[in-house]
């Protein structure tokens, strides 16, 4: 005989419990995160970004690009030599879809023309470089998506809505943005999810965004 008041509670608890399970799936797969992209002699012999070995040069630059595609609230990036068309057409796009972009780079840039940070500041961009006269040369290569604390200023100044927690993207190595170093050196990009990480990054984001802010 069918226990209806069973039948009922658990008729009652299935969309919490699938709801909840969505939840759960969703925050292991956010924390999963974790990949290292290598570049090395083997990286161009591949012509396809439909593989998904992790030393393929295609399929490595296609992942950077979709990360930044489907970056939602913001993009700080620090890097020292950008001259890439392809991943500066990426921020572009970003930027016109209303992600808050922060570019910091090396003042070398300031004099090099094949350098995209002029032209992404033409088009509206925050860019900020080390100081003209610093010693100490500002050789970062890494880019933070979505990320938290980023994003939780910007709400609380109102620039972007209250919607879903940010899934925060790290990615960082020895790879500046050019022809070179994403298609011929041996590199390595780290991409992760880890929070620690990413905190650690954002406060020294922030801390060089300060410290290279211009002069009056
Ligand atoms: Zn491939």
């Amino acid at each position: 005989m069918i226990n209806y008041k069973i039948l009922a509670c658990l008729v009652a608890i299935a969309p919490i419990s699938v709801y909840y399970l969505r939840f759960l799936l969703r925050k292991s797969k956010n924390e999963s995160l974790n990949e290292v992209y290598w570049t090395n002699h083997l990286s161009n012999k591949c012509e396809s970004d439909k593989c998904n070995l992790n030393y393929c040069t295609m399929y490595r630059n296609a992942q950077l690009k979709k990360l930044i595609e489907n970056a939602k609230y913001s993009i700080d990036l620090a890097m020292h030599i950008f001259t890439s068309l392809e991943l500066s057409d990426a921020i572009l796009q970003a930027f016109k879809r209303n992600i808050r972009v922060r570019i910091i780079c090396c003042n070398l840039q300031h004099g090099s023309t094949g350098s995209q940070v002029w032209n992404l500041y033409d088009e509206g961009i925050a860019v900020r470089f080390q100081k003209v006269n610093g010693e100490q040369l500002m050789h970062h290569k890494f880019c933070i998506i979505d990320g938290k604390n980023r994003v939780s200023v910007l709400r609380k100044t109102s620039e972007v809505g209250l919607k879903n927690e940010p899934n925060s993207i790290l990615m960082s190595g020895s790879c500046n943005w050019t022809r070179q170093g994403l298609y011929s050196n041996w590199e390595n990009i780290v991409v992760t999810s880890e929070r620690k990480l990413i905190d650690s990054f954002e406060k020294e984001f922030e801390l060089m965004w300060n410290e290279f802010r211009p002069q009056k």
